[in-house]
């Protein structure tokens, strides 16, 4: 149901924000009707940007008062539709609030607005020898309260854990307004309340600030390039090198298909585009002992018949590999004019037989798919190009999607690696989760969320009975989708 806005509510916003900062435009409120993942479509009635948590808590109990449901936006990169106002209302952007409010050096902690962008706090304390580790490959545009809402991974979080092993306190917005501060520099007793936040996907409330960790820079690095004829042989290499006990900083992987679209693009990074596969690792810590761990790696590539191994010289061409990688989905927009990037999850030792199986369902569904994906992880990112106006095209490759989580699930695996639920997957939650489990969940929503305001429509399922399977047909018949 869309909730048209009161009049009075647009003056009162347009009293207490500057007018540059309210827009009510369709045509610049059209930027808002989608994240990356442009199958999810529904427009706000009204975007604001607001630049202080004083200013969010304003908004939101405007919102609260006049029951309209708002959503928070950061950088508006996620792929499963987490920021798509889905019942129309407000989109909250935090992209104005993106100031690192204080370092604390001696504690390696950073307090921060939630619009930052991520790759923004590493540069900003790099003179300092430190880093913020999540890494999401959206890492120059995506940001800090996207990462948080989405529990976000990336390459390194291999070794470095996930958003949520790096975010030690947030202030937040409640949904009807209320300030609280969560967390802190210290272990705190009671409940771990932000641990509960990070990963609610933008339902429990607006983060505005968070306090976070920042790593020591590692004294060496190096990273490596290992082509293979085979993505099985490949994939063989990655278990035998977690199984050694190595533990590299990042473990990726990707097919011929995603070779050949970076090669062809404008950061084209030198892999070989006659590769069935590239393992790209990093190696990172200590500089003692780095060169035997390199060796073990090579001698594994070895035994599962690399073509070749290759050690980055220096810190420009270990830049050239990364950017190959990071740019990966970007650069599938030359082949088509829409993406549906698939995210799930699989043990480590199953990833040969399920892309096998990927691939049968693109054959099946008559869609292309190309892999790229964090093979330590096990996580999966089939990447799909179709064609958002083609209504046959939309449907096989939501189809298919659907299928490729329900193999995840079928091996013991899960249906989303980092990317999150959001408006893409709330139909599919029934296909882990038992309704008891979906209940429990619903219930501690609502202790945050009691009137579902705060970002409606996501993570549970809309269109059939609690842990039940969704029909395909009402997932793409989702308010909003393929519009
Ligand atoms: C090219 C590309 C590569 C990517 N690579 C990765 C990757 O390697 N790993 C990975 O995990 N993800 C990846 N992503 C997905 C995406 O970048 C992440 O989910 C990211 O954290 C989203 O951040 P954002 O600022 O764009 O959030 P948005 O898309 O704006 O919002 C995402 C969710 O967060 C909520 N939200 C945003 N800000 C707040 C806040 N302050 N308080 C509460 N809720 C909030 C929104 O309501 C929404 O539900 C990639 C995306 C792209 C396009």
């Amino acid at each position: 149901m869309r909730h048209e806005l009161d009049a009075s509510l647009i003056a009162k916003l347009k009293r207490g924000l500057p007018p540059e900062s309210v827009l009510v435009d369709p045509h610049h409120v059209l930027v808002y009707e989608c994240d990356g993942s442009t199958a999810f479509k529904s427009s706000p009635d009204a975007v604001v940007l607001p630049r202080s948590t004083d200013e969010v808590a304003a908004v939101v109990r405007l919102c609260s008062e006049y029951g309209v449901p708002f959503v928070a936006r950061g950088a508006g990169t996620g792929l499963s539709g987490g920021a798509t106002p889905s019942e129309g209302g407000l989109v909250i952007s935090l992209a104005s609030m993106n100031q690192i409010l204080e370092l604390d050096l001696s504690n390696r902690l950073a307090l921060c607005q939630t619009g930052v962008v991520n790759l923004e706090i590493s540069r900003h304390v790099a003179r300092h020898g430190l880093y913020f580790a999540p890494d999401p490959s959206s890492q120059s545009s995506c940001t800090l309260g996207g990462n948080i809402a989405e529990n976000s991974g990336g390459p390194h979080c291999f070794k470095y854990g996930a958003t949520t092993s790096h975010v030690l306190g947030l202030t937040v917005v409640l949904p009807d307004g209320e300030v609280v501060h969560l967390g802190g520099p210290r272990d705190s007793v009671g409940y771990d309340l932000v641990g509960l936040f990070v990963g609610s996907e933008g339902t429990f409330g607006i983060a505005t600030e968070a306090l976070v960790r920042l790593m020591p820079t590692p004294e060496a690095v190096k990273t490596l390039l290992a082509p293979f004829r085979s993505m099985e042989a490949a994939c063989e290499a990655v278990s035998d090198i977690v199984a050694l006990g190595i533990v590299p900083a990042a473990l990726e992987m990707l097919d011929q298909p995603t070779i050949q679209v970076i090669e062809a693009g404008v950061n084209a990074a030198g892999y070989p585009v006659d590769a069935a596969a590239v393992l790209l690792v990093e190696l990172d810590g200590a500089a003692h002992g780095m060169d035997r761990m390199e060796e073990e790696i090579r001698q594994q590539c070895d035994k599962h018949g690399a073509v070749s191994f290759m050690v980055a010289r220096d810190a420009q061409a270990r830049a050239r590999l990364w950017l190959g990688r990071k740019a990966a989905f970007g650069a599938m927009g030359r082949l088509s004019t829409d993406l549906y990037v698939q995210d799930g999850v699989v043990p480590r030792s199953r990833l040969p037989e399920v892309l096998v199986k990927v691939g049968e369902i693109a054959e099946r569904y008559r869609i292309k798919v190309a892999n790229v994906f964090h093979a330590g992880d096990g996580n999966l990112h089939p990447c799909i190009p179709y064609d958002g106006r083609d209504a046959d095209e939309c449907r096989r490759v939501l189809e298919a999607g659907r299928e490729i989580l329900e193999l995840c699930v079928a091996v013991g695996g899960t249906i989303s690696g980092e990317h999150g639920i959001g408006t893409e997957k709330s139909d599919h939650m029934g296909l882990l989760f038992s309704e008891i489990d979906l209940d429990l969940m619903r219930s501690l929503r609502d202790v945050w969320n009691p009137r579902g305001l705060c970002n409606p429509g996501k993570l549970f399922p809309t269109s059939s009975g609690c842990g039940e399977a969704a029909s395909l047909g009402s997932v793409a018949a989702a308010p909003g989708a393929w519009i």
